[in-house]
Protein backbone atom coordinates (compact mmCIF):
# COMPACT_ATOMS: atom_id res chain seq x y z
CA UNK A 1 0.00 0.00 0.00
CA UNK A 2 1.52 3.70 -0.76
CA UNK A 3 1.93 5.69 1.79
CA UNK A 4 0.30 8.75 2.22
CA UNK A 5 2.16 12.20 2.72
CA UNK A 6 0.87 14.57 5.13
CA UNK A 7 1.15 18.56 4.40
CA UNK A 8 -0.22 21.69 5.97
CA UNK A 9 -0.66 22.75 2.53
CA UNK A 10 -1.14 20.96 -0.58
CA UNK A 11 -0.72 23.15 -4.23
CA UNK A 12 -2.03 22.07 -6.85
CA UNK A 13 -0.19 23.76 -10.19
CA UNK A 14 3.60 24.79 -10.10
CA UNK A 15 2.72 28.30 -12.37
CA UNK A 16 3.80 31.54 -10.94
CA UNK A 17 0.61 31.53 -8.16
CA UNK A 18 1.37 28.56 -6.98
CA UNK A 19 5.21 29.06 -6.41
CA UNK A 20 4.49 32.39 -4.84
CA UNK A 21 1.99 30.47 -2.48
CA UNK A 22 5.24 28.40 -1.19
CA UNK A 23 6.17 31.59 0.21
CA UNK A 24 3.66 33.27 1.37
CA UNK A 25 2.57 30.24 3.25
CA UNK A 26 6.28 29.97 4.43
CA UNK A 27 6.27 33.21 6.09
CA UNK A 28 3.43 31.98 8.39
CA UNK A 29 5.14 28.65 9.32
CA UNK A 30 2.91 26.60 6.88
CA UNK A 31 4.66 23.56 5.04
CA UNK A 32 3.89 22.52 1.10
CA UNK A 33 4.03 20.30 -1.12
CA UNK A 34 3.43 20.92 -5.03
CA UNK A 35 2.33 19.10 -7.55
CA UNK A 36 1.88 19.69 -11.21
CA UNK A 37 1.12 17.48 -14.52
CA UNK A 38 4.24 18.91 -16.29
CA UNK A 39 8.09 18.01 -15.53
CA UNK A 40 8.89 21.14 -14.20
CA UNK A 41 7.78 24.73 -12.45
CA UNK A 42 7.18 27.63 -14.42
CA UNK A 43 3.05 26.64 -15.64
CA UNK A 44 2.34 28.52 -18.54
CA UNK A 45 5.47 31.08 -18.40
CA UNK A 46 8.05 28.20 -18.62
CA UNK A 47 5.73 26.14 -20.83
CA UNK A 48 4.63 28.36 -23.18
CA UNK A 49 6.63 31.72 -23.22
CA UNK A 50 10.11 30.92 -21.52
CA UNK A 51 12.19 33.71 -23.96
CA UNK A 52 9.61 36.50 -24.02
CA UNK A 53 10.28 39.10 -22.10
CA UNK A 54 7.73 40.18 -19.33
CA UNK A 55 7.17 43.70 -18.73
CA UNK A 56 4.64 44.14 -16.11
CA UNK A 57 5.98 42.31 -13.04
CA UNK A 58 6.20 45.19 -9.93
CA UNK A 59 9.93 46.10 -9.63
CA UNK A 60 11.19 43.47 -12.41
CA UNK A 61 11.26 46.35 -15.36
CA UNK A 62 12.05 42.83 -17.70
CA UNK A 63 11.63 39.64 -16.95
CA UNK A 64 11.38 36.48 -19.51
CA UNK A 65 9.01 33.65 -18.86
CA UNK A 66 12.18 31.17 -17.74
CA UNK A 67 13.30 34.30 -15.67
CA UNK A 68 10.98 35.22 -13.82
CA UNK A 69 10.38 30.91 -12.95
CA UNK A 70 13.62 30.93 -12.00
CA UNK A 71 13.83 34.07 -9.46
CA UNK A 72 10.59 32.56 -8.01
CA UNK A 73 12.02 29.17 -7.40
CA UNK A 74 15.33 30.74 -5.20
CA UNK A 75 12.74 33.03 -3.40
CA UNK A 76 10.75 30.22 -2.06
CA UNK A 77 14.24 28.14 -1.57
CA UNK A 78 13.93 28.65 2.19
CA UNK A 79 10.50 26.93 2.66
CA UNK A 80 11.56 24.17 1.00
CA UNK A 81 8.51 22.95 -0.61
CA UNK A 82 8.48 19.21 -2.07
CA UNK A 83 7.64 19.24 -5.88
CA UNK A 84 5.83 16.73 -7.33
CA UNK A 85 5.86 16.47 -11.09
CA UNK A 86 4.95 14.68 -13.84
CA UNK A 87 1.58 13.90 -11.47
CA UNK A 88 -2.28 15.07 -12.09
CA UNK A 89 -3.90 15.69 -8.83
CA UNK A 90 -7.22 13.46 -9.86
CA UNK A 91 -9.47 13.47 -6.70
CA UNK A 92 -9.52 15.96 -3.67
CA UNK A 93 -12.19 14.49 -1.02
CA UNK A 94 -12.99 16.55 1.96
CA UNK A 95 -12.82 14.60 4.97
CA UNK A 96 -12.66 17.01 7.87
CA UNK A 97 -14.92 19.81 8.87
CA UNK A 98 -15.61 23.59 8.02
CA UNK A 99 -13.94 24.49 11.32
CA UNK A 100 -11.25 22.56 10.78
CA UNK A 101 -11.04 21.29 7.25
CA UNK A 102 -8.91 18.24 5.95
CA UNK A 103 -8.70 16.83 2.76
CA UNK A 104 -7.59 13.10 0.90
CA UNK A 105 -5.99 14.07 -1.85
CA UNK A 106 -4.59 11.32 -5.04
CA UNK A 107 -3.02 11.83 -8.37
CA UNK A 108 -3.14 9.43 -11.55
CA UNK A 109 0.64 8.33 -10.45
CA UNK A 110 -1.57 6.65 -7.09
CA UNK A 111 0.32 9.22 -4.70
CA UNK A 112 -1.64 10.07 -2.03
CA UNK A 113 -1.86 13.28 0.53
CA UNK A 114 -3.23 14.01 3.54
CA UNK A 115 -3.73 18.14 3.50
CA UNK A 116 -5.54 20.30 6.13
CA UNK A 117 -5.50 22.75 3.27
CA UNK A 118 -5.46 23.06 -0.42
CA UNK A 119 -4.69 25.76 -3.04
CA UNK A 120 -5.90 25.46 -5.83
CA UNK A 121 -3.61 27.30 -8.83
CA UNK A 122 -4.44 25.08 -11.88
CA UNK A 123 -4.29 27.96 -14.02
CA UNK A 124 -5.96 27.38 -17.40
CA UNK A 125 -6.44 24.02 -16.07
CA UNK A 126 -3.78 21.12 -16.61
CA UNK A 127 -1.61 20.58 -19.90
CA UNK A 128 -2.27 17.78 -21.41
CA UNK A 129 -0.98 16.01 -24.41
CA UNK A 130 -2.01 16.13 -27.95
CA UNK A 131 -2.60 13.01 -29.07
CA UNK A 132 -1.77 11.25 -32.55
CA UNK A 133 -4.86 10.08 -34.97
CA UNK A 134 -3.93 6.41 -34.36
CA UNK A 135 -6.41 3.86 -34.74
CA UNK A 136 -6.69 1.77 -31.61
CA UNK A 137 -3.60 3.85 -29.42
CA UNK A 138 -5.60 3.85 -25.99
CA UNK A 139 -5.23 0.32 -25.35
CA UNK A 140 -1.60 1.10 -25.32
CA UNK A 141 -1.65 4.34 -23.58
CA UNK A 142 0.79 3.77 -19.94
CA UNK A 143 1.76 0.55 -20.50
CA UNK A 144 3.76 0.96 -23.80
CA UNK A 145 3.06 4.38 -25.10
CA UNK A 146 3.90 7.06 -23.28
CA UNK A 147 3.59 11.15 -23.46
CA UNK A 148 5.92 11.78 -20.65
CA UNK A 149 8.69 9.72 -18.96
CA UNK A 150 7.74 8.55 -15.46
CA UNK A 151 10.69 6.18 -15.01
CA UNK A 152 13.66 5.62 -17.35
CA UNK A 153 14.15 1.86 -16.60
CA UNK A 154 10.62 1.40 -18.30
CA UNK A 155 12.76 2.02 -21.80
CA UNK A 156 16.28 -0.16 -20.96
CA UNK A 157 16.55 -3.05 -23.28
CA UNK A 158 13.62 -1.63 -25.19
CA UNK A 159 13.33 -0.79 -29.30
CA UNK A 160 11.72 3.22 -28.38
CA UNK A 161 10.27 4.98 -31.61
CA UNK A 162 10.07 8.91 -30.68
CA UNK A 163 7.82 11.01 -32.93
CA UNK A 164 8.10 14.88 -33.18
CA UNK A 165 10.49 17.36 -33.49
CA UNK A 166 10.40 19.98 -30.39
CA UNK A 167 12.53 19.95 -27.51
CA UNK A 168 10.77 17.07 -25.67
CA UNK A 169 11.42 14.50 -28.52
CA UNK A 170 14.80 15.65 -29.28
CA UNK A 171 15.76 15.80 -24.90
CA UNK A 172 13.61 12.20 -24.46
CA UNK A 173 15.88 11.01 -27.83
CA UNK A 174 19.16 12.14 -26.20
CA UNK A 175 18.31 10.68 -22.66
CA UNK A 176 16.78 7.56 -23.44
CA UNK A 177 19.38 6.78 -26.60
CA UNK A 178 22.14 5.21 -24.49
CA UNK A 179 19.85 2.64 -22.52
CA UNK A 180 17.65 1.77 -25.07
CA UNK A 181 18.11 -1.38 -27.32
CA UNK A 182 17.25 0.87 -30.39
CA UNK A 183 16.53 4.85 -31.26
CA UNK A 184 13.94 5.67 -34.06
CA UNK A 185 12.99 9.04 -34.15
CA UNK A 186 10.34 9.96 -36.53
CA UNK A 187 9.72 13.70 -37.77
CA UNK A 188 7.84 14.92 -40.58
CA UNK A 189 10.67 17.46 -41.38
CA UNK A 190 14.57 17.25 -41.34
CA UNK A 191 14.14 20.34 -39.38
CA UNK A 192 13.63 20.80 -35.94
CA UNK A 193 12.28 23.04 -33.45
CA UNK A 194 14.44 22.92 -30.48
CA UNK A 195 17.49 23.78 -27.79
CA UNK A 196 20.62 24.05 -30.72
CA UNK A 197 22.59 22.11 -28.77
CA UNK A 198 20.34 19.34 -28.63
CA UNK A 199 20.04 19.56 -32.47
CA UNK A 200 23.74 19.20 -32.82
CA UNK A 201 23.95 16.34 -30.48
CA UNK A 202 20.84 14.81 -32.45
CA UNK A 203 23.00 15.16 -36.00
CA UNK A 204 25.94 13.45 -34.24
CA UNK A 205 24.14 10.27 -33.21
CA UNK A 206 22.00 10.29 -36.60
CA UNK A 207 25.41 10.43 -38.39
CA UNK A 208 27.22 7.65 -36.15
CA UNK A 209 23.91 5.43 -36.63
CA UNK A 210 22.88 5.48 -32.66
CA UNK A 211 19.82 7.10 -33.95
CA UNK A 212 17.96 5.84 -36.63
CA UNK A 213 15.53 9.19 -38.18
CA UNK A 214 12.87 8.63 -40.30
CA UNK A 215 11.25 11.16 -42.11
CA UNK A 216 7.57 10.57 -42.23
CA UNK A 217 4.66 9.66 -39.60
CA UNK A 218 3.57 7.21 -37.13
CA UNK A 219 0.17 5.82 -39.25
CA UNK A 220 -0.51 2.69 -37.32
CA UNK A 221 0.82 0.03 -34.49
CA UNK A 222 0.69 -3.42 -33.71
CA UNK A 223 0.75 -5.28 -30.86
CA UNK A 224 -1.37 -7.44 -27.81
CA UNK A 225 -2.85 -6.48 -24.38
CA UNK A 226 -0.99 -2.99 -24.51
CA UNK A 227 2.14 -4.03 -25.26
CA UNK A 228 3.42 -2.95 -28.17
CA UNK A 229 5.62 -4.86 -31.29
CA UNK A 230 5.81 -2.90 -33.73
CA UNK A 231 4.67 0.29 -35.82
CA UNK A 232 4.31 1.36 -39.10
CA UNK A 233 6.12 4.33 -40.49
CA UNK A 234 4.46 6.52 -43.70
CA UNK A 235 7.89 7.96 -45.02
CA UNK A 236 7.14 11.09 -46.85
CA UNK A 237 7.85 9.17 -50.19
CA UNK A 238 4.31 7.62 -48.60
CA UNK A 239 6.58 3.79 -48.36
CA UNK A 240 5.35 2.46 -45.70
CA UNK A 241 7.66 0.69 -42.93
CA UNK A 242 6.98 -1.57 -40.11
CA UNK A 243 9.85 -0.92 -37.34
CA UNK A 244 10.12 -3.28 -34.32
CA UNK A 245 9.08 -0.98 -31.29
CA UNK A 246 8.59 -1.74 -27.59
CA UNK A 247 7.53 1.63 -26.87
CA UNK A 248 5.99 4.67 -28.30
CA UNK A 249 5.87 8.27 -27.38
CA UNK A 250 4.54 11.24 -29.44
CA UNK A 251 5.43 14.48 -28.85
CA UNK A 252 3.03 16.79 -30.62
CA UNK A 253 2.67 19.45 -27.77
CA UNK A 254 0.37 20.16 -24.65
CA UNK A 255 -3.03 21.65 -24.83
CA UNK A 256 -4.85 23.14 -21.72
CA UNK A 257 -7.80 21.02 -20.35
CA UNK A 258 -9.90 22.25 -17.33
CA UNK A 259 -9.42 18.39 -16.56
CA UNK A 260 -9.96 16.86 -12.74
CA UNK A 261 -10.73 20.37 -11.40
CA UNK A 262 -14.34 19.83 -12.84
CA UNK A 263 -15.34 16.89 -10.77
CA UNK A 264 -13.63 18.20 -6.92
CA UNK A 265 -17.57 19.52 -6.12
CA UNK A 266 -16.27 23.00 -6.16
CA UNK A 267 -18.42 25.58 -8.01
CA UNK A 268 -17.68 26.49 -11.46
CA UNK A 269 -18.94 29.70 -13.82
CA UNK A 270 -17.74 28.84 -17.39
CA UNK A 271 -14.75 26.82 -16.39
CA UNK A 272 -13.47 28.87 -13.53
CA UNK A 273 -13.26 28.72 -9.72
CA UNK A 274 -15.87 31.47 -7.99
CA UNK A 275 -14.02 32.81 -4.95
CA UNK A 276 -14.47 35.78 -2.43
CA UNK A 277 -11.96 38.58 -2.37
CA UNK A 278 -11.38 38.54 0.46
CA UNK A 279 -9.49 35.39 1.44
CA UNK A 280 -9.86 33.56 -1.93
CA UNK A 281 -11.59 30.83 -0.62
CA UNK A 282 -14.17 28.47 -2.58
CA UNK A 283 -17.32 27.88 -1.73
CA UNK A 284 -15.30 25.25 -0.27
CA UNK A 285 -14.10 25.82 3.16
CA UNK A 286 -10.36 25.34 3.27
CA UNK A 287 -9.87 25.13 -0.49
CA UNK A 288 -8.56 28.31 -1.81
CA UNK A 289 -8.19 29.23 -5.52
CA UNK A 290 -5.74 31.53 -6.64
CA UNK A 291 -4.16 32.56 -10.33
CA UNK A 292 -6.18 32.06 -13.87
CA UNK A 293 -8.36 29.46 -12.28
CA UNK A 294 -10.76 31.48 -10.08
CA UNK A 295 -13.10 34.55 -10.96
CA UNK A 296 -14.15 37.34 -9.02
CA UNK A 297 -15.33 40.55 -10.38
CA UNK A 298 -12.88 42.35 -11.43
CA UNK A 299 -10.78 39.71 -12.04
CA UNK A 300 -7.72 40.16 -14.37
CA UNK A 301 -5.46 37.25 -15.50
CA UNK A 302 -2.36 38.85 -14.79
CA UNK A 303 0.35 36.90 -13.03
CA UNK A 304 0.29 40.17 -10.27
CA UNK A 305 -2.56 39.28 -8.94
CA UNK A 306 -1.97 36.01 -8.53
CA UNK A 307 0.47 36.69 -6.07
CA UNK A 308 -1.88 39.05 -4.47
CA UNK A 309 -4.61 36.25 -4.11
CA UNK A 310 -1.58 34.07 -2.28
CA UNK A 311 -0.59 36.72 0.09
CA UNK A 312 -4.36 37.13 1.12
CA UNK A 313 -5.19 33.15 1.09
CA UNK A 314 -2.17 32.32 3.18
CA UNK A 315 -3.59 34.66 6.20
CA UNK A 316 -7.01 32.51 6.04
CA UNK A 317 -4.96 29.50 6.16
CA UNK A 318 -3.07 30.37 8.87
CA UNK A 319 -6.23 30.50 10.93
CA UNK A 320 -7.49 27.03 9.82
CA UNK A 321 -3.56 25.25 10.40
CA UNK A 322 -2.73 27.01 13.68
CA UNK A 323 -6.47 28.26 15.37
CA UNK A 324 -4.65 29.19 18.45
CA UNK A 325 -2.36 31.36 17.56
CA UNK A 326 -2.91 34.74 16.82
CA UNK A 327 -1.32 36.20 13.28
CA UNK A 328 0.51 39.38 14.01
CA UNK A 329 1.30 41.38 10.86
CA UNK A 330 5.23 42.34 9.89
CA UNK A 331 7.11 43.48 7.18
CA UNK A 332 10.36 41.22 5.81
CA UNK A 333 11.91 44.41 5.87
CA UNK A 334 12.17 44.91 9.49
CA UNK A 335 10.59 41.66 11.25
CA UNK A 336 13.78 40.00 12.56
CA UNK A 337 11.54 36.71 12.75
CA UNK A 338 10.47 36.81 9.40
CA UNK A 339 14.34 37.32 8.27
CA UNK A 340 15.16 34.08 10.42
CA UNK A 341 12.24 32.29 8.56
CA UNK A 342 13.68 33.39 5.33
CA UNK A 343 17.62 32.54 6.86
CA UNK A 344 18.65 36.50 6.06
P1 LIG B 1 -0.41 28.50 -14.88
O1 LIG B 1 0.76 29.32 -15.19
O2 LIG B 1 -1.38 28.17 -15.92
O3 LIG B 1 0.03 27.22 -14.05
C1 LIG B 1 -0.92 26.28 -13.66
C2 LIG B 1 -0.23 24.93 -13.49
O4 LIG B 1 -1.16 24.02 -12.90
C3 LIG B 1 0.18 24.31 -14.81
O5 LIG B 1 1.57 24.04 -14.78
C4 LIG B 1 -0.66 23.03 -14.92
O6 LIG B 1 0.03 21.95 -15.52
C5 LIG B 1 -0.96 22.73 -13.45
N1 LIG B 1 -2.17 21.94 -13.24
C6 LIG B 1 -3.44 22.24 -13.59
N2 LIG B 1 -4.30 21.27 -13.19
C7 LIG B 1 -3.55 20.35 -12.58
C8 LIG B 1 -3.85 19.10 -11.95
N3 LIG B 1 -5.10 18.61 -11.87
N4 LIG B 1 -2.82 18.38 -11.43
C9 LIG B 1 -1.53 18.83 -11.50
N5 LIG B 1 -1.20 20.03 -12.08
C10 LIG B 1 -2.20 20.75 -12.61
N6 LIG B 1 0.65 37.57 -17.59
C11 LIG B 1 1.18 38.73 -17.13
O7 LIG B 1 0.93 39.12 -15.99
N7 LIG B 1 2.00 39.48 -17.94
C12 LIG B 1 2.34 39.09 -19.22
O8 LIG B 1 3.07 39.79 -19.93
C13 LIG B 1 1.83 37.83 -19.70
N8 LIG B 1 2.12 37.39 -20.93
C14 LIG B 1 1.62 36.18 -21.37
C15 LIG B 1 1.98 35.69 -22.64
C16 LIG B 1 1.48 34.50 -23.10
C17 LIG B 1 1.89 33.99 -24.45
C18 LIG B 1 0.59 33.74 -22.27
C19 LIG B 1 0.04 32.43 -22.75
C20 LIG B 1 0.23 34.22 -21.02
C21 LIG B 1 0.73 35.43 -20.55
N9 LIG B 1 0.40 35.93 -19.29
C22 LIG B 1 0.95 37.10 -18.84
C23 LIG B 1 -0.55 35.22 -18.41
C24 LIG B 1 0.20 34.47 -17.32
O9 LIG B 1 1.14 33.56 -17.87
C25 LIG B 1 -0.80 33.75 -16.44
O10 LIG B 1 -1.63 34.70 -15.85
C26 LIG B 1 -0.09 32.94 -15.36
O11 LIG B 1 0.75 31.97 -15.90
C27 LIG B 1 -1.13 32.28 -14.45
O12 LIG B 1 -0.42 31.64 -13.44
P2 LIG B 1 -1.08 30.41 -12.65
O13 LIG B 1 -0.03 29.97 -11.68
O14 LIG B 1 -2.40 30.81 -12.17
O15 LIG B 1 -1.35 29.28 -13.75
Amino acid sequence: MTETIETDALIVGAGPAGLFAVFELGLLDIRAHVIDILPRAGGQCSELYPEKPIYDIPGHPLVTGQGLTDNLLEQIKPFNPTFHFNEMVETLTPTGTPEQPSFEVTTDAGTKFKAKVVFVAAGGGSFQPKKPPIAGIDAYENKSVFYAVRRMEDFRDRDVVIVGGGDSALDWTLNLQPIAKSLTLVHRRDQFRAAPHSVNALQEHIAAKRVDFRLGQVTAIEGADGELSSVTIRGNDNVDTVVSAHRLMPFFGLTMKLGPVADWGLNLHENLVPVDTEKFETNHPGIFAIGDINTYPGKLKLILCGFHEAALAAQKAHRYIFPDKKLLFQYTTSSTNLQKKLGV
